[in-house]
């Protein structure tokens, strides 16, 4: 109703629906940093960890506020280009930057991301609705953000082939519309983003739903680097791939919304998670997902 510009925003919820509401940090030199990360990349990957947490859900996102606090030695230049991502993202999905506030901090580049959306009342998709017995599936490719990551530690900061071929990790798009048809179907049990990485979002579906998992390492659709999959480490582990992670007992087709879907493996009785490797041994599959920049480095 009103956006900025006023003490707060004013957001009218469609007629039948509950508020969805997820916050974000975006910190420097922990989910990115400057001479690696272009600040339109950055303000687009913000955005995008709102975003794909209520395609999560199932829901449409309503609005964005975003908070930004700044240390005196980042030029204007690095803020205008952020806002330039995040406010590019926020128009392809139609969705209003309503509000937020600007600090000077001590040191280095905070952001803190909020966006609201809504989904039918009742109609959320949580992480706790998945039975045994159920298929599991992925969307897209996993794998190519972290295997972009792990390039751009080899390379020299401010090396010029760093986000050509990498482009889940240069341009992440939330799935909300994989995730609306999936809730307007009720095709979906359990669903989360795959933000930590597959290992430790499936292990959130299977605590929540005191299920186990087996997965099928070989059905695993692994991110390509030039000919190549990216190792399938990366694809059981490595984060920011924003692709959705869901359970069902129904009939899922392979392409949902123009992205391929994958049955990746299947809910089990016994609560642990299994990975049937290529070699068809069993493993005993941990949540190994993915730890940001400091302290030990994984990928
Ligand atoms: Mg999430």
């Amino acid at each position: 109703v009103t956006g900025i510009g006023d003490d707060c925003a004013v957001l009218r919820v469609p007629p039948g629906h509950e508020l969805l509401v997820t916050t974000d940090f975006t910190i420097e030199n922990v989910h990115f940093r400057r001479d690696w990360h272009r600040p339109e990349l950055v303000g687009r990957r913000c955005l995008t960890r709102g975003l794909s947490d209520i395609a999560a859900m199932g829901g449409e996102p309503l609005a964005a506020f975003l908070s930004l606090a700044v240390s005196s030695d980042v030029p204007q230049k690095w803020v205008d280009r952020f806002l330039k991502g995040v406010l590019d993202l926020a128009a392809e999905f139609k969705v209003p930057l309503a509000g937020g506030d600007t600090a000077q901090s001590r040191a280095g580049i905070q952001a803190d991301i909020v966006v609201v959306g809504s989904v039918p009342k009742g109609k959320a998709v949580l992480r706790s609705g998945a039975n045994a017995g159920e298929q599991i599936y992925v969307t897209g490719e996993l794998g190519g953000s972290a295997a972009a990551l792990a390039r751009l530690m080899e390379l020299k900061p401010g090396g010029p082939e760093y986000f050509q071929h990498f482009s889940r990790h240069s341009h992440p798009f939330a799935r909300v519309a994989v995730g609306r048809w999936l809730r307007q179907r009720g095709v979906a049990s359990a669903m989360i983003d795959l933000s930590d990485g597959l290992s430790t979002d499936l292990d959130h579906i299977c605590q929540e739903s005191h299920v186990g998992a087996e997965i099928e390492a070989e059905a695993i659709p692994r991110a390509q680097v030039g000919k190549k999959p990216v190792a399938l480490e990366l694809a059981l582990h490595g984060g920011d791939d924003y692709e959705l992670l869901f359970t069902s007992a129904a009939t899922v087709p392979s392409k949902i919304a123009g992205v391929p879907v994958t049955r990746i493996g299947r809910t089990t009785q016994s609560a642990e998670m299994r990975l049937i490797g290529v070699d068809g041994k069993v493993r005993l599959l941990k949540a190994g997902g993915w730890e940001h920049f400091q302290g030990n480095q994984k990928s």
